[in-house]
């Protein structure tokens, strides 16, 4: 095929040959020019990319093909003297078609030199890369957008944690104060109204007597919600210190703390050996009294019976409280570690804070809490601690 073609040409000259091969380019325009600037040849591709004929640009200045502020700022003068310097040079930027429209060329100059190593000129091939550069551009732009609304959802998000923090901290100051406030009216309301009660013996109708005995019995009930309350809010105010601790020892403790309690409902507590885990001893020890206090308090007809244990788990311990109670209906089993949220109300006496303290130490150890059960056949408290 190739030697046909070759067989086929015309005769010519070498350099006749070289500018019907120069000018058969369409894709670049590829020129030549003087050492002072000026177009001596202009290919089909020149004409085609720039708008000029031949006869129209050669004998002109390259630098008529530049934007006003490129020649202004000797843009052309400074990329011929580079090519001088240093043979060759590139550039990429705006040029001017013969009809005033621009289009992004990416240009190569080369310096021509004769055998004495004279500057003769130089060769300048470029390419209309107008829509590559508008791609680029674009995507460019899309870059600087996104950064922008990233940045500008960071801003808001860190506006709205900073807020929500600030409003947080004030609930809890306010929640604190409040607690702490409300405790003295309270005491009053119950030595007065015990006077009163000591002094009216007697005097008091059964009737009478059971309103003072309400009262007395609502300010207590009030004293412990109020105290749970204040127990919740100070985990969040003073953050304990965590460290390695037996789990057992805080079992132990919490055991020692209820031993009336287990002693009066002949409840029996089993424990398999606990795990060292890094916690607060004494938010560990009131996390196991609240659940085997409620072990007891839900108790069935059956004398309560509490089995403990803990398995590992990735990287953490998973305890395990099971007893053999009155058990949760599984709908109630997110609800009852929310703040006040009882299932019972006078027939069992309590503030609905037990759970909700549970789960704020536990969580504030990275750790879990939960419960397994359906009515009738006991309760299984699973909660996780972070291993050594
Ligand atoms: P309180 O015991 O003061 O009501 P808690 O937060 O300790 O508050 O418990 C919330 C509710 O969860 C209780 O009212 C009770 O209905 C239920 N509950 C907790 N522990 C058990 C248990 N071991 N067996 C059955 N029900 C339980």
């Amino acid at each position: 095929m190739t030697e046909r073609f070759i067989s086929t040409l015309p005769v010519a000259t070498e350099a006749e040959q070289f500018r019907l091969l120069v000018d058969s380019v369409r894709e670049y325009a590829i020129y030549l020019l003087d050492a002072n600037g000026i177009v001596r040849s202009w290919n089909t591709g020149a004409q085609r990319i720039k708008g000029y004929s031949a006869k129209e640009i050669i004998g002109q200045h390259f630098s008529r093909m530049f934007t006003d502020e490129d020649r202004t700022n000797g843009r052309p003068a400074r990329i011929m003297a580079e090519a001088a310097r240093n043979d060759s040079c590139r550039d990429e930027g705006w040029r001017v078609r013969k009809d005033g429209t621009r289009f992004w060329a990416s240009v190569v100059v080369n310096a021509v030199r004769d055998e004495l190593g004279e500057l003769r000129g130089f060769t300048k091939v470029s390419r209309d890369e107008t829509e590559r550069h508008a791609i680029e551009e674009q995507v460019r732009h899309n870059a600087q957008e996104l950064e922008r609304l990233v940045e500008s959802r960071t801003q808001q998000l860190m506006e709205k944690a900073e807020n929500l923090r600030r409003a947080n901290e004030e609930l809890e100051q306010f929640n604190y104060v409040t607690s702490h406030d409300l405790q003295e009216p309270l005491r009053m309301v119950g030595i007065y109204m015990q006077k009163l009660a000591r002094q009216a013996d007697g005097k008091l109708s059964d009737d009478e007597k059971r309103y003072v005995r309400y009262a007395i019995e609502g300010a207590e009930r009030m004293r412990l919600l109020i105290d749970d309350l204040l127990r919740y809010n100070r985990l969040d105010r003073e953050r304990a210190e965590h460290e390695p601790i037996p789990s057992g020892d805080a079992l132990r403790a919490a055991l020692d703390n209820l031993a009336q309690l287990i002693t009066e409902n002949a409840a029996e507590v089993v424990s398999e050996p606990l795990p060292l885990v890094r916690a607060n001893l004494g938010q560990l020890t009131q996390v196991f009294q609240n659940l085997i206090h409620n072990a007891v308090k839900y108790k069935s007809d059956q004398p309560p019976r509490i089995h403990i244990d803990a398995v590992a788990s990735g990287r953490a311990w998973k305890f395990r409280m099971r007893d053999n109670g009155i058990g949760i209906e599984p709908q109630y089993h997110d609800r009852i570690f929310e703040v006040f949220q009882r299932l019972h109300s006078r027939e069992y006496p309590g503030t609905g804070m037990g759970l909700a303290i549970c789960k704020k130490i536990v969580e504030q150890h990275g750790g879990r809490i939960w419960v397994e059960s359906s009515r009738g056949s006991g309760s299984a408290f699973h909660f996780t601690l972070p291993a050594l």
